[in-house]
């Protein structure tokens, strides 16, 4: 029989899963299931960016590209990050295909046996598995009894970053609780990173989601440059979650590393879509502004809608998910959710938060409000 690896052995399937298919059990079924449990824009990927992979495919573009990404794409994104503060050259950035393959490959170049990997949780499910997978030591700090802010509980992070700290991960906007960290927080974030000399990860997938607030990228805070690996992706803010685009910034000297990694697995992103990301990078503005403002009109209707049901939503400010406190059983209560009020959500304790579910807003008001009458009606609210 085939042994498997001790290391394979460390980590669970996708929490969701177990969601995901009672869904489709329903649905193979006849049932008609509201599925708020899933993370990805309910809207078609621009027409330019399709048009734009079209044309790519159309003019041959369909061979390998350099490993690390195509020139012009890798300029479009130094100057989207120069934007946001951040001086990467396009000697400091890896296209990925997706922002999932950049934070693997960042957390097997920072993480040995042993490191220790601080999360903040809620925290999106696959940084435990990551960490995990490259050998990494989990330490855990909770935001649920701060609104999911990181600022008020900017003391227990004290207490746990030290010396033997090698790895921070931040997410702001944060999947799964919305949340967007304030620029003291992420100051906060920066001394005890350069105190004890620590690497961050800061993955800004939802960036371009927020909500009359402003996200600072934590890589432009000074002193922050050498010492922040920057990660970001084309799935959220473009819609183009299928494509498999995105890709990590950090100092050359990590990128060396990342790279070899990169050759020797992925060789590098599919070339057409490469050429469809410089567009969406370059000509995308109002498509992602419309994008944004539907996800907001969304959140305010589902914070007014469980008010009315008198529960506080803590109010997220990006991102397209937010936490509704359910019973202590979260696990439980998602399981009943599905099974009887066919509405789909996540449990909050697979992000290290129980007491809570995840719903994701990528869907229609219709399909929002069809999803809160049915909780209400069987009795979930
Ligand atoms: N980071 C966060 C916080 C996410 O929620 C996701 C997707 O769900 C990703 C990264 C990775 O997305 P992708 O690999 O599609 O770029």
């Amino acid at each position: 029989t085939m042994q498997f690896t001790e290391r394979v052995g460390r980590v669970e399937p996708s929490a969701t899963l177990a969601i995901s298919n009672l869904a489709s059990e329903l649905e193979a079924d006849g049932v008609d299931v509201v599925d708020l449990s899933v993370g990805e824009p309910d809207f078609p990927t621009p027409e330019n960016v399709v048009e734009a992979g079209k044309d790519a495919l159309d003019a041959g573009h369909t061979g390998y590209t350099p490993s690390n990404g195509i020139p012009g794409l890798k300029e479009a994104i130094a100057e989207k990050l120069d934007s946001d503060g951040l001086a990467y050259t396009t000697d400091e950035i890896i296209v990925t295909p997706g922002g999932k393959q950049a934070l693997y490959e960042t957390f097997q170049t920072l993480v040995d046996d042993g490191d220790e990997v601080v999360l903040l949780d809620p925290a999106w499910v696959s940084y435990e598995a990551m960490a995990k997978l490259a050998g990494g030591e989990l330490s855990r700090i909770d935001l649920s009894g701060s609104g999911f802010q990181l600022e008020p509980v900017l003391d227990d992070l004290a207490a746990t970053v030290s010396d033997d700290t090698e790895v921070l991960v931040i997410n702001s906007p944060s999947n799964p609780s919305g949340a967007v960290f304030t620029d003291a927080a992420l100051e906060g974030v920066r001394d005890l990173a350069v105190e004890h000399d620590v690497t961050v990860i800061s993955d800004e997938i939802y960036d371009a989601v927020t909500y009359g607030v402003e996200q600072t990228s934590l890589g432009s805070l000074e002193g922050m440059g050498d010492r922040t690996v920057t990660i970001n992706g084309f799935s959220k803010a473009y819609s183009m979650t299928g494509w498999r685009l995105g890709y990590l910034a950090a100092p050359e000297a990590l990128v060396e590393q990342a790279a070899k990694l990169h050759s020797h697995s992925v060789s590098c992103a599919a070339n057409f879509v490469q050429h469809a990301g410089i567009e969406a990078l370059e000509s995308t503005d109002e498509a992602v502004a419309e994008m944004r403002d539907a996800f907001e009109d969304r959140r305010d209707m589902l914070v007014e809608l469980f008010g009315e049901h008198g529960i506080d939503v803590p109010v997220p400010d990006g991102a397209f998910y937010m936490m509704l406190p359910v019973d202590d059983d979260d696990q439980a209560w998602c399981e009943g959710a599905i099974e009887e009020a066919h509405v789909a959500t996540v449990p909050g304790s697979a992000f290290g938060t129980p007491g809570y579910a995840r719903l994701s807003y990528a869907a229609s008001e219709d399909r929002l409000r069809e999803a809160v009458d049915r909780l209400a009606d069987a009795g979930y609210l």
